[in-house]
């Protein structure tokens, strides 16, 4: 299929990629909520989790590491997993994937959750090189 993630897994568009295992890859959100803000894709092509099955266990290793990760490296204060399933969840892209949203002290509750536009220009390529620094 003609899938913005499946080229992303491998390689034919670039990412921010943060995480690998044999069937999960991680990258960077290009329009972050919050600063860290990843998802997690399993590499095998997958629409969502209802129309498909298994790709949740698929990616759930990497999800665990992701959150870890991000906690880590970026000292967040807590962290939220989000997955939506079909247009009307407010799902985009059809490549089954698992936001991983780093949260902060400064601006906690889920009802800011969702904060499209938070990250500033060049903060996407400032908090990819301070996970990568860690490793
Ligand atoms: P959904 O609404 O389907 O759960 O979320 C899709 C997510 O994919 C959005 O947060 C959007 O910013 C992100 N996204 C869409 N296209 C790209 C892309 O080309 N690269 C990256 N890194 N993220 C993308
Ligand atoms: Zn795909």
């Amino acid at each position: 299929p003609n899938c913005i993630f499946c080229k992303i897994v491998s390689g034919e568009l670039p990412s921010r990629r943060i995480y690998e295992d044999e069937r999960a890859v991680a990258f960077l959100d290009i329009a972050a909520w919050h600063r860290g803000h990843s998802l997690v894709v399993p590499k095998r092509h997958v629409p969502d989790i209802i129309t498909g099955s298994g790709s949740l266990s698929e990616i759930a290793a990497a999800v665990d590491a992701v959150a870890r990760l991000l906690k880590h490296r970026l000292a967040a204060d807590g962290i939220n997993l989000l997955l939506s399933a079909g247009d009307a969840a407010g799902q985009e892209v059809f490549h089954t994937h698992m936001h991983v949203v780093p949260r902060y002290a400064d601006e906690p509750g889920l009802r800011r959750l969702i904060n499209p536009g938070a990250a500033p220009d060049g903060e996407l390529e400032s908090v990819y090189r301070q996970i990568q620094a860690g490793a």
